[in-house]
């Protein structure tokens, strides 16, 4: 078995979307997938997947393709998915009860298990059984999780951000658009929904997709 800590990290970020798809695929009863099936379906190039799979001791065989059985073992075991990853949740608003609602629980392990929020209408009150508690009591009721969605408005996000690291949170996927400091050892994701659009936009505008169909 390949240490996972030889993976580069572009591949490694690969994992969670070949999980997904290859997990499907089991579900349907395939046993095998080749490159160009797994590239057409995730878009991802196939000398890529190729490379990325070699890092996986997976060799496909021409004809034959990638068995399906042996990667999900992999990917299972490299990302932890018999493992529970609680996650807590700041700010309940819009996004954040998105959140809440959808719970992740189609994907993997990871699930929200509380929530916090400012505000008093919104204490004590449970969004997709989970009970939202006042950001007063955080330090409270943080117990063996150690990561934490920021859905706060971007004027809180530091101030929240500190007290998070103070409890012992270690990683944090960031929806503010603030560009939030931590010590060294937390891990922060950035989010920005309203960037990831436009950048898109302005991709579609000035580096036009080919068909290929033509
Ligand atoms: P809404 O429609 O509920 O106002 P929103 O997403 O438009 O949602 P935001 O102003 O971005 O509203 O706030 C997101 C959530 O963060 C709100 O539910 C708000 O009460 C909450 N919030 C604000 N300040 C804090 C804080 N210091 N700690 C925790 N939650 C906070």
């Amino acid at each position: 078995m390949m240490n996972q800590n030889k993976i580069p990290q572009a591949t490694a970020k690969r994992l969670p979307l070949y999980y997904r798809f290859l997990n499907n695929l089991h579900i349907q009863g395939k046993s095998r997938v080749s490159s160009k099936e797994l590239s057409d379906a995730i878009k991802v190039d196939s000398a890529t997947i190729r490379r990325d799979f070699s890092y996986f001791g997976a060799l496909g065989k021409k004809g034959y393709g990638y068995n399906v059985e042996y990667l999900l073992g992999f990917f299972r075991k490299t990302l932890d998915q018999d493992e529970n990853t609680p996650v807590a949740l700041i700010g309940v608003g819009n996004l954040g009860t998105a959140f809440l609602n959808y719970n992740f629980t189609k994907n993997n392990n990871t699930k929200i298990e509380v929530a916090f929020d400012a505000d008093k209408g919104k204490v004590g009150k449970t969004i997709g059984n989970i009970q939202i508690h006042h950001i007063e009591d955080l330090e409270n009721n943080l117990e063996n999780i150690s990561v934490a969605i920021l859905t706060v408005p971007v004027s809180e996000a530091q101030n929240i951000t500190d007290r998070l690291v103070k409890a012992g949170i270690s990683g944090i996927l960031n929806f503010t658009p603030a560009r939030i400091t931590v010590p060294e050892n937390v891990r922060v994701h950035h989010i920005d929904l309203a960037v990831e659009l436009q950048s898109l936009a302005y991709f579609m505008k000035h580096y036009p997709l080919e068909n290929e169909g033509e």
